[in-house]
């Protein structure tokens, strides 16, 4: 397969650079990306990075990362995230847990989606399952069948303690990988 992934915001220290809580979105979703291109590589993939390091604000970084992504026809277009808002700073002995969004039903990326969902879950996260998310500009100006990862909580204590950036990215590329009967 063709593959573009991407991790989500600018750098750490820039404009725009994600979400913040235990750990910092910008910095593990570029771990976690880094070492998803590894393995898909390795598994013979043609892979693009199309992450973004220099954009001048949110609406910029976005922009950027969808001219690189839209330069390439692909299968999947993988966008790579962190959630928050949960606030669960001192852990409550549950994981918030992972989702992943698609832009509609009928989305080509779907059934990978839901692969990859199930795989992260089977870390141990709780699964929240593939949701439908039209207002992502994302998943919404990207022209291959694209989805966008929220790997975990960046402030759940209890996803950040089980949290292994190797192992989700291991997760990840099980669910590309995996075909469904
Ligand atoms: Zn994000």
């Amino acid at each position: 397969m063709k593959i573009n992934v991407h991790a989500g915001h600018n750098p750490d220290g820039k404009i725009a650079c994600g979400a913040v809580g235990l750990i910092k979105e910008s910095t593990e979703a570029r771990k976690v990306k880094k070492e998803v291109i590894r393995l898909l590589r390795k598994k013979g993939h043609k892979v693009y990075d199309c992450t973004c390091t220099n954009g001048t604000s949110q609406t910029d970084v976005l922009k950027r990362i969808v001219t690189k992504c839209n330069k390439h026809k692909v299968d999947l277009d993988i966008s790579i995230h962190f959630n928050c808002g949960v606030g669960d700073k001192k852990g409550n002995g549950k994981t918030t847990g992972t989702e992943v969004y698609v832009y509609s039903e009928k989305s080509a990326a779907k059934p990978a989606a839901e692969r990859v969902v199930e795989e992260i879950a089977a870390l141990g996260f709780k699964n929240r399952g593939v949701k439908i998310r039209t207002d992502l500009y994302v998943l919404r100006r990207t022209n291959s069948p694209a989805m966008l990862i929220e790997c975990c909580f960046v402030d759940d204590k209890d996803d950040v303690k089980l949290y292994d950036a190797k192992k989700m990215a291991a997760a990840i590329v099980d669910g590309i990988n995996s075909q469904k009967k």
